[in-house]
């Protein structure tokens, strides 16, 4: 049976945006998916995740008080593998949001060929104004919710938007508790004496430095002097920030969430990594600062959006001055602007491929706690880059084949794995 256009989200060019993250997903699944043949049944199976659990636990608080927290566990599909992804700590984690970025990771792991499915957790807080005891005893209570649906073989968890290394010890010691037996690969993104994997914290950012120099061979931009916005600070950006600094290119603009820097000269990076906190905030430090929204229309040939989603928009992207666009965050940038840059021209290479380097290190360190032997940085390394170049360029090459934007064509890339997994266990 053919797919039924009817009871599915249309991609729409119509006036008025879809922000929504979750239909927008599940339009370029449908679509990835009737170009390569597959019929509804497929979309069915793969329009939402298999399972979400919403969990609400109680954390005392410093003062004595008890406060209940919200938070949730989607695995999006396990016909590949267990499911993976990050745990994101933010005040504004929805449902939806989780629901779309479990597809997301399921896409990612499709992509670099992981034998994984995706999954995505979140729990509704903002650790900014919390202590550190109380998000141990946060990070801890949501791995007791959870216990029962995730494990080394089952679903693992990962560091996504504020949460870090610190949180995934807490969690990982929890969950030990709990199994009764010392469990290193329930979780990836652990501190190195735990069984982290070297490289694992710069990961993401390295694996978008790779594909920025992938894209530039493309256009035919020389990194030296490149000139590179940075939106986000964070993990990402700020790792990102150093490796451009590092490799001769001029970093000339960087954000947080109250505000960006921008000087045509480059700024002057190792300065801002040392004044930067934990959070990624740096430029309450200075005066003359520019919003996040003018900073995406600055002068650059290279803009990563390293923050948060839709900030990339059909009322901004005809303003956008860059060649090439590394998409470091998930889900920068909307569908109808992803038309509008890509007919200017624009290369975007999509999160789903842009940041996959986090997802692909995290998949090296569990190969480490499953074989109990650990590999130096530079096996690390070698292993990213090959894989990420392949990636890259699987995804470049199915683009021109199939004429759509790298978006699609990730998407197409991504879907294949988890659809014929789902097709040899007979699922459809
Ligand atoms: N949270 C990261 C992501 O969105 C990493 C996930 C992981 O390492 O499993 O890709």
């Amino acid at each position: 049976m053919a797919i039924s256009q009817s009871n599915a989200p249309a991609i729409s060019d119509s006036d008025k945006e879809n922000l929504d993250v979750l239909t927008s997903t599940q339009a370029i699944i449908l679509e990835a998916l009737t170009r390569l043949g597959y019929d509804s049944a497929m979309y069915e199976l793969l329009k939402e995740p298999l399972r979400i659990l919403t969990v609400r636990f109680p954390v005392r608080m410093d003062d004595g008080s008890v406060q209940v927290f919200t938070g949730y566990r989607a695995q999006h599909n396990d016909a590949v593998g267990p499911t993976k992804g990050g745990i994101r700590l933010h005040p504004d984690v929805t449902e939806d949001e989780i629901r779309a970025l479990s597809i997301w990771m399921s896409i990612k792991c499709g992509i670099a060929n992981l034998p994984y499915g995706g999954g995505k957790g979140g729990i509704i807080c903002d650790p900014r104004t919390m202590s550190f005891s109380e998000i141990e005893r946060l990070s801890r209570a949501y791995v007791r919710a959870i216990s029962q649906i995730v494990g080394p073989t089952k679903d693992i968890p990962a560091p996504d938007v504020f949460s870090n290394s610190q949180n995934m010890a807490w969690m990982m010691d929890e969950y030990s508790h709990i199994r009764e037996f010392d469990s290193p690969g329930f979780i990836t993104g652990k501190p190195l004496v735990l069984g982290g994997s070297k490289g694992r914290e710069s990961a993401t950012a390295r694996g978008v430095a790779i594909c920025i120099e992938e894209a530039a061979k493309v256009k035919n931009i020389s990194i030296q002097g490149a000139r590179v916005i940075i939106q986000g600070f964070g993990n990402a950006g700020s790792y990102l920030a150093k490796f451009m600094y590092d490799s001769g290119a001029k970093v000339v603009g960087i954000s947080d969430a109250y505000g960006a820097l921008y000087d045509s000269n480059g700024l002057n990076i190792p300065e801002l990594l040392e004044q930067r906190d934990s959070f990624g905030t740096v430029t309450k430090l200075f005066e003359d600062t520019i919003t996040n929204k003018e900073l995406l229309e600055q002068e650059c040939d290279i803009l990563v959006p390293a923050a948060i989603e839709n900030q990339i928009t059909k009322d901004n992207a005809a303003n956008v001055k860059a060649s090439v666009i590394v998409e470091a965050a998930n889900g920068p940038t909307t569908t109808a602007a992803t038309k509008i840059l890509s007919d200017k021209g624009v290369l975007i290479v999509p999160d789903v491929l842009g940041n996959s380097g986090g997802v692909i290190v995290s998949y090296f360190e569990w190969v480490q706690n499953n074989q109990g032997y650990y590999w130096s940085e530079e096996e690390i390394d070698k292993k990213l880059i090959d894989l990420m170049r392949k990636s890259f360029h699987t995804v470049y090459e199915a683009a021109h084949k199939y004429g759509v934007d790298m978006r699609l064509a990730a998407y197409m890339v991504g879907v294949r794995r988890m659809a014929e997994s789902a097709r040899w266990r007979g699922w459809v």
